[in-house]
């Protein structure tokens, strides 16, 4: 039974979707201001192992992550790049998917973009004003009055009079307009620094506040009530509190059921920032061999809650640790002894598996459950070693790591060599058993070591020649 730790509760609880093994699952999205970090990449990288697992516990996954394409920052960004906002957000979305790809994260069933559901947002905020949670100010701004709903700060466990800093958010009106410094923006009056962003509405040309854009593409798309709602944990207070006084304001129902939230990432056990050159994109971890995957298993290999310390040499141990699995793999692909241990590598396959279960149904405990991947590898390698592992068990144990990596996606998901770098290796390795058929073994040993330069490692099986990259 899966349990996982809701903000909302402050406690593990047994994860039961509203409809039977259907889950609706949303995760706040990258705002596409700038190329996106790989503090983010850490949040969707954990969306995407919880989605992974519940499709291997046998639920079915709808799943939106949205894109903010307009707010304080792209409209700052596009304006001082002289280009339109649409123009200038695409190519940061663009790369957003490709970066995705790379890092082998399930696509979304949808990505929904802002601008978008300017007439969805505009009707909740007229359904908001019905309600009496709503109110325009002075500045011809609508916002929202956070003294009408009861449970506000909730979620951050916040205390009414705790919320008078900090709620407004990524507003930038004046503060004095609002009746309480805490209320937040729905709908943002055309101001001059907006260019000509702006949508007409029936409290004047505008455009809407960054909260109230992920409540009108909730709803639209995943309706009033869902499951999971997925953030890092700096979106708690205020982004996820107004999301839901919102919606709850409007359908007198509770919104989300599970609420979690990913801890932040650390560079060399600091905040990553650009002004202390500590900022990275993926691009940046993927110039090593290996990289982005490492990068995926270093994530994985940290718990959810716990703040990650990014670090070169972290990074670097991923990818020697994830080496010792495409060994494994390597060694699979040419097991030639005999099949004589079939039933007890059945058998620990089989007690893999459920401890692999035990771990992740325990809130997604990844190290621990990586750990029993490492063990059950070295259990393995003995056999291998003593040419216990013929045909049928490299088949098994090569299926058993097939199932356990639509959860991981780190280990066949292995850095592709490219065409040419092949074809060279593929040459050179002719070459080499030219000169040992001749009996030339210096030039062999020479060949040998070139290879090595290359980082890869050759081993011979009879006439045959198996090469990896180490
Ligand atoms: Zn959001």
């Amino acid at each position: 039974m899966l349990k996982l730790y809701n903000t909302l509760s402050r406690q593990n609880e047994i994860f039961v979707p509203l409809t039977d093994k259907k889950v609706k699952m949303y995760t706040c999205g990258p705002t596409v201001y700038n190329y996106i970090h790989i503090g983010n990449y850490t949040t969707y990288l954990f969306s995407d192992l919880l989605k992974r697992y519940l499709l291997h516990s046998g639920f079915r996954v709808n799943d939106v992550m949205n894109i903010t394409d307009v707010d304080d920052k792209t409209i700052k960004g596009s304006s001082e790049a002289g280009s339109t906002l649409t123009d200038f957000t695409q190519k940061y979305e663009q790369t957003f998917y490709d970066d995705l790809k790379q890092l082998h994260i399930l696509k979304a069933k949808k990505y929904p973009h802002a601008t978008h559901y300017i007439k969805q947002i505009i009707k909740l905020i007229k359904q908001l004003e019905k309600n009496g949670f709503a109110y325009q100010a002075e500045d011809k701004s609508v916002y929202y009055d956070i003294s009408e709903f009861e449970s506000y700060g909730k979620l951050a466990n916040l205390e009414n009079q705790n919320l008078k800093t900090g709620a407004a958010g990524r507003t930038n009106s004046d503060e004095y307009e609002k009746d309480n410094v805490g209320d937040f923006a729905l709908w943002k009056a055309h101001n001059q620094a907006d260019g000509d962003i702006k949508w007409d509405s029936p409290w004047g040309p505008g455009r809407p506040g960054w909260h109230i854009e992920c409540s009108a593409m909730i709803m639209k798309l995943l309706g009033d009530q869902i499951d999971i709602h997925i953030g890092g944990e700096d979106l708690i207070f205020p982004h996820h509190q107004n999301e839901i006084a919102q919606t709850e304001a409007i359908t007198e129902k509770q919104f989300v059921k599970y609420w979690l939230h990913k801890a932040h990432l650390k560079v060399d056990n600091k905040k990553m920032s650009k002004s202390l050159g500590n900022f990275f994109l993926l691009k940046d971890v993927a110039t090593e061999n290996s990289g982005v995957m490492a990068f995926r298993f270093l994530v994985t290999t940290s718990h959810y809650r716990q703040p990650l310390n990014f670090t070169r040499e972290s990074l670097q141990a991923s990818a020697e640790a994830l080496n010792k699995i495409y060994n494994f793999v390597d060694r699979l692909n040419i097991a030639n002894g005999s099949d004589n241990q079939l039933e007890k590598i059945e058998r620990l396959i089989t007690e893999n598996v459920k401890q692999f279960e035990l771990y992740m149904n325990d809130d997604l405990n990844t190290p621990n459950a990586i750990a029993t991947l490492f063990t059950f590898i070295n259990e393995i390698n003995k056999y291998l070693d003593q040419k216990q592992v013929g045909g049928k068990a490299a088949k098994m144990l090569t299926n058993h790591l097939k199932q356990l990596d639509k959860v991981w996606a780190f280990i066949f998901t292995r850095k592709k060599v490219d065409k040419n770098f092949e074809q060279r290796v593929e040459t050179l390795i002719k070459s080499r058993n030219d000169h040992r058929k001749n009996r030339n073994f210096a030039e062999a040993d020479k060949i040998r070591d070139e290879l090595a330069k290359m980082n890869v490692e050759i081993k011979d099986e009879g006439e045959k020649t198996h090469w990896t990259i180490k």
